[in-house]
């Protein structure tokens, strides 16, 4: 599938906010955004008041570059999420946060989505005992995201699982056996990324 492949720290000084692409770097003073925290090229440091159509586009790409996706399989995830019971924009969120890329992330075994989108191709992953190597793979309630047997023993897992803090409460975790549960759907207070979701369903509603 294609992906984006320049530079991540451009995305986050594109929005004008930390995206938090690049793991631990991000928390360190050598990120972008504290060192160069205006838009990226000859004419990112003029200021420039944005249309309703310029605020609605931003939205949406800062969505798609939250979750690492181009604008066709995002596009795919909005139309579903119209057609189901709820509110739009609250669905294409939770169908973006149980993305199973975006679940390893959550349980804290990858420091970045990107990372997790990586290890999960890898197949070091686990869904209720199988391997599953699709990122875009949806977890349901109930589903045990496990690191595969043979990469328990990583050095990788067992740094990331000392350094894993916050996890979210609509998963449970067990750093001892690297394994995780789904224990309910997120909820739009349990997501805590800044995005005003209602701008994307007004841009694709136009
Ligand atoms: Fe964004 Fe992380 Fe780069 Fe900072 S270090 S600009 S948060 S990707």
């Amino acid at each position: 599938m294609a992906r984006y492949t320049g530079p991540s720290c451009r995305l986050c000084r594109r929005e004008g906010q930390k995206l938090y692409l690049k793991g631990e770097r991000c928390y360190t003073d050598k990120c972008a955004i504290a060192r160069r925290g205006y838009a990226p090229g000859q004419h990112g440091q003029g200021r420039k008041k944005l249309s309703n159509y310029g605020l609605q586009l931003r939205e949406k790409q800062k969505a798609k570059r939250f979750y690492g996706l181009l604008e066709t399989p995002f596009r795919a995830y909005f139309e579903k999420a119209e057609k189901m019971p709820g509110i739009t924009g609250e669905n294409l969120l939770r169908l973006l946060e149980t993305r199973l890329d975006n679940v390893v992330y959550r349980m804290g075994f990858a420091s970045s989505r990107k990372e997790a989108r990586q290890l999960v191709r890898h197949g070091h992953f686990t869904v209720n005992g199988k391997k599953v190597d699709i990122p875009s793979f949806l977890v349901s309630v109930g589903d045990v995201v496990k690191v595969k047997e043979k990469s328990i023993s990583s050095a990788k897992f067992k740094e990331l699982a000392e350094a894993a803090t916050n996890v979210p409460n609509w998963v449970q975790v067990s750093f001892e056996s690297l394994e995780g549960k789904v224990v309910a759907l997120p909820t739009r207070e349990d997501i805590d990324i800044p995005i005003a979701e209602h701008l994307i369903v007004e841009l694709y509603s136009r």
